[in-house]
């Protein structure tokens, strides 16, 4: 008799069509190199129906593989170092972006998302638990679903003396961050995403970045029950995400009860008491 928890925690997860499974395949921080690709197409084709399906968390699913075939297919995966996971209570296939790329990337995501998961991944908790890691202000809401994130952000100076108030600022801020008071030009640090967008309008080189920095949010959900994280007071540097990580593991490890999720913890135990317990 199949256990089928113990089996959806693998990444095998029975479909409602009795006999049949999917096959959840694990990404490298979003990326699957040609000869995977490869190797899951004739998987789909041999084993499957031959299609392949997305998930929000990166990763990948072939349907319809039949019982009967799960232990050839799992060697067939094995042999070709086919990754297969991403259930049951642990932490969950890493979600980035792709702003190592991205022109609007901060980061080098990708870098940050492979230590993450080479540390992290799968790493057995009370309940699920998604981290996500993200280059830019444009990813804010996807930052807010997750039970912890990390979102880098640059914090601007404006030099108010150097300005010579051409206002070109003003119409590329997509937060209507900069005001204008009796001939100053005035920046709202509140309505300020940090995208950057400003400093490279500037004819005068008034705006300034400072070092990327990462907002931190923690205990977001999204599904039936969602929670969406508001970030913690206090940014980190880009050197302080592993560490920060691994105590905000170790304390939902050790405050959670069974399937309870980060976001439940913060609401029986109260937001600000969870963040004096990890960051002090
Ligand atoms: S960094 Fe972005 S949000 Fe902030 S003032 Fe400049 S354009 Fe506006
Ligand atoms: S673009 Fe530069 S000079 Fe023009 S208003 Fe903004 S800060 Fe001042």
């Amino acid at each position: 008799m199949l256990d089928l928890n113990e089996l959806k925690a693998k990444g095998i997860i029975a479909q409602k069509q009795e006999g049949y499974f999917v096959l959840r395949f694990l990404s490298r921080a979003g990326y699957f190199d040609a000869n995977e690709m490869q190797h899951l197409a004739d998987l789909a084709h041999k084993y499957g129906n031959g299609k392949m399906g997305l998930t929000s968390r990166l990763t990948l699913e072939i349907p319809y593989i039949k019982e009967e075939s799960l232990e050839e297919v799992l060697k067939f995966c094995k042999e070709r170092n086919l990754r297969i996971g991403g259930g049951g209570p642990s932490v969950r296939a890493i979600l980035t972006c792709k702003g190592t790329v991205c022109k609007h990337g901060l980061v080098d995501t990708d870098k940050l998302a492979r230590e993450m998961e080479d540390r992290f991944l799968m790493r057995q908790l009370p309940g699920k638990f998604k981290i996500s890691i993200l280059g830019c202000p444009n990813s804010y809401g996807k930052a807010q679903g997750n039970d912890l994130a990390f979102l880098a952000v640059r914090k601007i100076q404006l030099d108010e003396a150097s300005c010579i108030l051409c206002q070109k600022c003003i119409r590329v801020c997509p937060d209507k961050a900069f005001t204008v008071d009796e001939g100053t030009l005035l920046l709202d640090e509140e309505k300020c995403s940090r995208c950057g967008k400003c400093i490279p309008v500037c004819p005068v080189e008034a705006l300034h970045q400072e070092e990327v920095e990462f907002l931190i949010f923690l205990g977001g959900r999204l599904g039936r029950r969602s929670r969406l994280a508001t970030p913690y007071h206090k940014t980190c540097k880009e050197d302080e995400i592993m560490d920060i990580t691994e105590k905000v593991l170790a304390y939902y490890e050790m405050v959670a009860n069974p399937k309870e999720r980060f976001a439940e913890v913060i609401e029986r135990i109260g937001q600000a008491e969870v963040e004096h317990a990890i960051f002090n």
